[in-house]
């Protein structure tokens, strides 16, 4: 800072080399005297009018010297002191030494500020030759002799004042040019850090201001995005986005973003390019602002193509399957939707086909898991490659997946595509050193007559599917209203029996079977009947299938046992004839590795002998099954009765009869039904007949409901009866009041049904 308060210099030397004269000076400018009248005009003018009326010398601090070379030397030793002078008089002749033109150089050599007055009584130099000697006039002024007294006062106060003005000035100035200094000092530092920071990032940086002219960029600019010289040159920063544009995949997108910023000074955007190169830059662009007006733009480009394929491959794991590199749910879900969204503004249709593998669990029990996985993927690949381009196929898990089937006119396109799509199953899949024949069931819902949401339509498409599967696979349906309620019917019936075991609701009725020569009750076979809490008696037809699938069979199986058993102990405990008790078993039941032990255990429970039970089995539940020879062959040794029913309808060969160690067989009652219908029923009857005496099996013809039956079977020499023209199935009590009375069966039965 200034210092203002600096107390003027009032150190003046008169060099002279007559003392006289120095006397003159120090009396003249030491005269305390009121000088207003003489001083008050020349004062006005120079410093400005004043107030008050009288003006005061200042208080001058005079010094002499008689030769130039002593008051140089005084100079210079005031200097030193810090006390320098300020005004000299200098006579311009002062022999034997220097003269005043010499003195002076050497003053100004030493103080080049200061004030000098040359005192001259004529003139030996020309004022021009005095200038021309010293090289400077602005601090020379020349007083003649004889000194006018106002004058020496006038010249001592201005040049005192010039003095002090002058080192005022210059060491403002020097403050001044500190601050510059500092602060150009400082500015070098920032930009250095700007510059630096500008370089050390790992972006490519670009400033521009509101005239899109290039202010400022970084070297990576010019390296990552292969900015040549000439662009960068031109300052241009719309030359240089669009050469940068030039070399991404979608150019006409990048520039239409660049022109909208252009248009928009204030905004700021984030985005994503793609070079051809396969890069992947992230740009962000933001305004900048000096003292709150937009001056210009920030542009910041970034590589983030590692980042980028990362996040692409998350993405593709979340919603892809790994293991058949099909989509998944996730992306099923939003290709759904997107589905939904074009058929509501075209009016198309399209279609969910919901795909199950069927025995694909036996494939991975038998053969292993790695077989499936490997059978898994034959199919997703056979699949995808009958699909076209624009459908999509999707694995949910396990053996299911899904095809979305767009674009479609009609239904039949869809008919269709379920055809191409079964045919895709039949070659076999050569899986391990195995030819494996798999088949599908597939359940095809329609958008929008099947549900207008996405999980309504998924749903429907997998009720859809079941029905294919109940119906014994390898095979497509389409959802339907009915389909849905069957299948709540389901749900509801289901979860009836779960509890109808507990609830007691089941009850067993017993068919007679009679022997065709004495007409004697042999036999009767338990049949189940629901009682059901709301809708009634539930024949096992409506039943049975159910509870084979949900494997609630065998639960219900084990208690049928038991109570046939039971109940057939309980009559002998009455004293009552002994007869055999036939009890069905299912195919599930007999698959069960403990249905011996179970027998076995309401054997010992109940205390009937093995003789007294048997056994029913379809004929399709024996060959289907393996294991079941052994299981079979073991109830036969514990001495128990094996029947085959519902013989002829399935597909078992004659031969396997032989292998099965089975005691009789019943002809299924829709060829007895067909007795004097269907001339080739009766030869099938004629040929079982036949084909069991020859095995020395017993023979019983089920569903005996006329006369005109009973004598053909008769005379084809049919064992045993049993049928609606002898007995419905009757209840343990009533089947108690037959057994009581054997001498009057034949004749209560018949009379029982004359009754009907
Ligand atoms: P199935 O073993 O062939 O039983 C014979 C079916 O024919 C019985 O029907 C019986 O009531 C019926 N029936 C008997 N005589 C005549 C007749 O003269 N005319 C006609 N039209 N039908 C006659 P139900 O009781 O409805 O049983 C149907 C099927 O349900 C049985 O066929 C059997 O496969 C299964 N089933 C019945 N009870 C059981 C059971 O306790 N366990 C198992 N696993 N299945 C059972
Ligand atoms: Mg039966
Ligand atoms: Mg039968």
């Amino acid at each position: 800072m200034i210092n203002h308060s600096n107390p003027p210099n009032l150190h003046i030397l008169v060099i002279d080399d007559n003392p006289e004269i120095q006397k003159d000076f120090i009396k003249i400018l030491r005269t305390n005297t009121l000088v207003h009248d003489e001083l008050s005009s020349f004062e006005d003018k120079l410093f400005g009018a004043k107030e008050t009326a009288t003006f005061k010398l200042p208080r001058f601090q005079i010094d002499t010297a008689s030769q130039g070379l002593e008051g140089v030397e005084k100079i210079s030793k005031a200097k030193q002191e810090g006390n320098s002078y300020s005004l000299a008089f200098v006579d311009i002749r002062m022999p034997p030494g220097w003269d005043g033109v010499e003195t002076i150089k050497r003053i100004w050599e030493i103080e080049p500020d200061m004030q000098i007055v040359i005192c001259t009584a004529y003139s030996d130099y020309t004022w021009e030759e005095t200038i021309d000697h010293l090289g400077q006039k602005e601090n020379l002024l020349i007083l003649k002799k004889p000194f006018d007294h106002i004058a020496v006062r006038q010249l001592s106060c201005a040049l005192t004042k010039k003095w002090q003005l002058l080192q005022d000035a210059r060491e403002h100035t020097k403050f001044l040019e500190d601050r510059i200094e500092e602060r150009t000092k400082s500015l070098k530092h920032s930009l250095s850090i700007t510059r630096g920071t500008l370089e050390s990032s790992a972006e490519c940086i670009l400033v521009t201001d509101n005239n899109n002219t290039i202010i400022d960029h970084n070297n990576n600019i010019i390296q990552m995005c292969n900015i040549p010289l000439h662009i960068l040159e031109k300052k241009d920063v719309g030359a240089l986005l669009e050469y940068i544009s030039h070399q991404t995949e979608n150019s006409a997108d990048f520039l239409k973003f660049v022109d909208e910023l252009t248009l928009n000074p204030e905004l700021t955007k984030i985005g994503k390019i793609k070079f051809k190169d396969a890069r992947i830059f992230e740009y962000y662009s933001q305004p900048y602002k000096l003292e709150d007006q937009i001056v210009g733009r920030i542009w910041s480009f970034r590589d983030i193509t590692k980042r980028a394929m990362l996040e692409e491959k998350l993405q593709h794991q979340v919603s892809h399957d790994s293991l058949t590199g099909l989509p998944n749910r996730l992306f099923l879900t939003e290709r759904i939707h997107q589905s939904l969204l074009r058929s509501k503004v075209d009016n198309s249709i399209f279609g969910i086909l919901f795909f199950d593998l069927d025995r694909f669990k036996l494939v991975n029990d038998s053969l292993s898991h790695e077989a499936g996985d490997q059978l898994l993927k034959a199919v997703a690949e056979r699949l995808n490659s009958s699909i076209r381009g624009e459908d999509t196929l999707c694995r949910l898990g396990g053996d299911e997946f899904v095809a979305v089937i767009t674009s479609l006119q009609d239904v039949d396109g869809l008919t269709a595509v379920a055809n191409k799509l079964m045919s895709a199953f039949q070659q076999p899949f050569q899986i391990e050193e195995h030819s494996l024949n798999i088949s599908a069931s597939i359940g095809i819902s329609v958008f929008p007559q099947d549900g207008k949401e996405i999980d309504e339509l998924l749903c429907n498409a997998d009720f859809a599917m079941y029905r294919s599967k109940e119906l014994g696979g390898n095979q497509f349906h389409y959802y339907n209203d009915k389909l849905s309620q069957q299948t709540v019917l389901r749900f509801e019936m289901e979860a009836d029996l779960r509890k109808a075991i507990d609830n007691k609701e089941f009850i067993l009725l017993y068919q007679p079977q009679l022997d065709a020569t004495t007409q004697q009750l042999v036999s009767v076979e338990a049949l189940i009947r629901w009682k059901h809490p709301t809708k009634g008696f539930i024949l096992p037809l409506e039943f049975i299938p159910l509870a084979e699938s949900t494997g609630l069979i065998i639960a219900i199986g084990d208690w049928i046992i038991k109570e046939a058993c039971a109940q057939n102990k309980r009559w002998q405990e009455l004293g009552l004839p002994p007869i055999r008790v036939a009890v069905n078993i299912a195919s599930l039941q007999l698959k069960q590795p403990n249905l011996i032990k179970v027998i076995k255990n309401v054997l010992q429970e109940t205390g009937l002998k093995p003789e007294y039970l048997e056994i029913e089995l379809t004929e399709n539940v024996v060959i289907n099954c393996a294991e079941s020879l052994a299981t079979i062959t073991t109830l036969k040794e514990m001495g128990i009765q094996i029947t085959l029913d519902d013989f002829g309808t399935g597909f078992s060969s004659l031969n396997y009869l032989r292998e099965i160690a089975i005691d009789r067989i019943k002809i299924d009652q829709s060829f007895v039904k067909n007795i004097n219908v269907k001339r080739g029923d009766e030869v099938i009857i004629q040929a079982i007949i036949a084909m069991a005496q020859n095995l020395h099996l017993d023979v019983l013809a089920e569903g005996v409901e006329t006369q005109d039956q009973l004598r053909f079977l008769k005379s084809k020499e049919c064992d045993q009866f049993q049928g609606y023209y002898f007995s419905k199935p009757l209840t343990d009590s009533e089947l108690e009041n037959v057994l009581r009375h054997p001498e009057k069966v034949a004749d209560d039965l018949l009379h029982q049904k004359s009754n009907e």
